[in-house]
Order: structure tokens, then C-alpha cells, then sequence
């Protein structure tokens, strides 16, 4: 397919999220596919308690399937706007990063496409400098106050007990190339899951990703999937009162990005439609609908599966060597898990629930019927 080339896209702020389905949705009318998530490893050195794709982690992985298959899909998808690249930890082989992410990011800049690298930042400085040039948003996961509780955190999974020491080092590493690229000017967003052990110190840690450079940081309030299906799940009161406080002790110079949150403007609570006012009215504050499920589609680069997210229990709607992304995404569409969530309130800017999130604590609900209190005012 020949693309026009856009390399003057417009940078990526409060005003622009490239990764936000309500921009596709408003633009054409419908959910298009407009997002690809590659997964480009299954290894990783850590093994984080809330990893949303933890039980899919391994010791060892076959070969790739050949860069010019992956490449020839992602040209098929007609409006592609965004890559995200995942693992594991991406840039765990060396090799990976020169054969796959380096040449998908620059095939990604050369037809104006927005890319996103999830990250821990722990390994070499090299390796991410390698990317550095062609990468629009390094994306780290930050959820401690000290080294202990990223020892506690990142290594609680491990098949063999990792000493404090070791996991000391690479909090260190994470910390100084986390300074070293966002001095160079990399956009360095950092998320931080609300769960039992955040909720009561997101400020603090709000403040050491300040410290540390970073452009943005990302909350999401945690949810039972993967590792994570065993920790304790929080109460709706406690994301609300969490966000509340983060939101009064914030550094107010920061873009804060919240997304998958269960709030909603339709909600019959007041207190959670003040809270949706107050986010949508703070500055520098921006919520992002959920990709998963709207625009966006994952593919194993091992096995070519194609999925609908990267953490729900929707097993494969696709293979890369059968189908194209575009016809997956249309078999998605004709699914019921589609419908159940496809809502959509224009002035509030919505466009429905993250399945997570219904199957967590909105069961009995059904939001196709339900509507914003801004849509019944207007
Ligand atoms: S789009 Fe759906 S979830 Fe969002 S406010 Fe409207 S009905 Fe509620």
C-alpha cells in the first residue's frame, strides 16, 4: 500500500494524544483501527506483581517471525496512527532492539506514525539510546517510594529469590537512564498502577518522577488480570479518595495522564461525576479512553496470534500469516464483548468502559443504555 508521507505530525501534549480511540472515533465516525501493539519478547529480568502479562513470561523464546511479515501487516493498516512495542522488557537482547525496534520505529517515523516503547529502563544506557532518535514516548512503569520497594515489587514473582543488593543495582540503573535520556530530551512517561500498596503514596512517588525527569505521568488504577489476579482488589471509594489527594499534591507543571479509570460521566453517584468534572477542568490534566478494545489490536511476534488487548481473557480473534490486522479487527467488531462496552457520549467526551473494568465492578450494568448527564442537558 503506498502512504502518503506525513512526517510533520504534531508533537504529542495535553492537547494531542495520538493514543486516545476518541479521535479516530470522531474523525471517521466509528471505531476504526488506528493502533498496533507488537509484542517483540516474552523475557523479561524482572517479574512485577501487578505485570499484566505476567503469566505469559518465559526463561527462553524461539525465532521472531521475519521483520518484512510485520512490516508488510502494519502497511496494510490504512490509518495506522500509533505502534506501542511491548514485552517483557523489549530491549532485553540486544539483538532485538537492531533487528526489530530500531527498523520498526524508523518505518514508523517515515510514515508519520506515533510510537511508544514499554520499558523498565534497567538494562544499558546503550540500548535505549539505540532507539532514542526514532522513539516518541519511552513508557516506564514507576510504582516505589525507595530501592526496597521496588526489591519488594519488581522481584516478589521471581522463580529464585533475587538479593536486595542486585535488585538495589538496577534500581539505580533504571533511576540514572531515566535522568540520562530525558536530559537528552526523550519523553519519558512514567505509570504508576493505583493498588494496596500505591493508593496511600501516589504523591510521593508523583514527586520522585518528577525529580527524575519525566515528561508525564500515567495513572491507572490496577485490576485483577494476570499476576495480578490474586492481590487485593480496591474499593471504588478508595480509587476515588486516592486520585482526589493525588490530584490536590500534585506538581502542577507535570502532565498527569489518567486512563482506565471506572468512573464515568453517566455515573449516579455525584461524587464520581464531580471527580470526572475536577479532571476534566485541572490543567495539564488529561483522562485517555481506552485503546484496548476500540482502535487497537496486539500481535504476538512469536506466534502471529492476534488479540484483542494484551491482558483480557479474549483468547485470538486472528493469525498475522492468515488474516490481515484489518480483517481481525473487523471480526472484533461482530463480537459480543464489543457491543457490551461500545458507548459513546461525545459531550463528555467518552466512549465507553474498559472490559476489566465492567467484569470488576460494573457487572450489572449495561452501558449502552446509559448516558452522560452533559448528553441528557444538551
Ligand atoms: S460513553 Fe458510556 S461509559 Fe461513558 S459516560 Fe457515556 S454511557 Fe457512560
Amino acid at each position: 500500500m503506498i502512504h502518503k508521507l506525513n512526517p510533520a505530525v504534531s508533537a504529542i501534549t495535553p492537547q494531542n494524544d495520538p493514543w486516545d480511540p476518541i479521535r479516530s472515533l470522531h474523525r471517521h465516525g466509528k471505531h476504526i483501527l488506528t493502533s498496533v501493539e507488537l509484542t517483540v519478547t516474552n523475557l523479561c529480568n524482572m517479574r512485577c506483581e501487578h505485570c499484566a502479562v505476567g503469566e505469559t513470561l518465559t526463561m527462553t523464546e524461539g525465532p521472531k517471525i521475519p521483520l518484512s511479515k510485520v512490516l508488510q501487516q502494519l502497511d496494510q493498516v490504512e490509518h495506522l496512527e500509533t505502534i506501542s512495542i511491548t514485552g517483557g522488557e523489549p530491549s532485553y537482547h540486544a539483538a532485538t532492539v537492531r533487528d526489530y525496534i530500531v527498523p520498526i520505529l524508523k518505518y514508523a517515523r517515515s510514515r508519520g506514525i506515533r510510537s511508544q516503547l514499554n520499558s523498565n529502563l534497567t538494562l544499558d544506557l546503550a540500548r535505549y539510546e539505540m532507539m532514542a532518535p526514532y522513539l516518541d514516548v519511552m513508557h516506564i512503569s514507576f510504582n516505589y517510594t525507595s530501592a526496597a520497594d521496588f526489591h519488594e515489587v519488581g522481584f516478589v514473582r521471581s522463580s529464585h529469590p533475587v538479593k536486595q543488593q542486585t535488585s538495589g543495582k538496577l534500581y539505580e540503573r533504571m533511576v540514572e537512564n531515566t535522568l540520562a535520556l530525558s536530559r537528552g530530551g526523550m519523553l519519558i512517561s512514567a505509570e504508576s498502577m493505583i493498588n494496596y500498596r500505591t493508593h496511600d503514596k501516589l504523591s510521593d512517588i508523583h514527586r520522585l518522577i518528577v525529580e527524575m525527569g519525566c515528561m508525564r505521568h500515567e495513572v491507572h488504577p490496577m485490576y485483577p488480570s494476570s499476576f495480578a489476579s490474586n492481590l487485593p482488589v480496591l474499593s471504588l471509594d478508595q480509587f476515588r479518595a486516592s486520585i482526589t489527594k493525588l490530584l490536590d499534591e500534585r506538581d502542577p507543571s507535570l502532565w498527569m495522564l489518567f486512563g482506565t479509570l471506572p468512573f464515568y460521566a453517566c455515573s449516579m453517584l455525584e461524587e464520581d461525576r464531580r471527580l470526572i468534572r475536577r479532571l476534566r477542568e485541572e490543567p495539564n490534566v488529561t483522562v485517555r479512553n481506552d485503546p484496548d478494545g476500540r482502535n487497537r489490536l496486539n500481535v504476538n511476534l512469536f506466534t502471529g496470534d492476534v488479540y484483542v488487548t494484551d491482558f483480557s481473557d479474549v483468547p485470538a480473534l486472528g493469525n498475522i500469516h492468515s488474516d490481515t490486522l484489518e480483517q481481525v479487527f473487523e471480526r472484533w467488531e461482530a463480537h459480543p464483548l464489543h457491543g457490551s462496552v461500545n458507548c459513546h457520549c461525545p459531550a463528555a467526551q467518552c466512549c465507553g468502559p474498559n472490559l476489566l473494568v465492567v467484569d470488576s465492578y460494573y457487572k450489572d450494568v449495561d452501558f449502552t443504555t446509559r448516558k452522560a448527564a452533559e448528553e441528557s442537558a444538551s
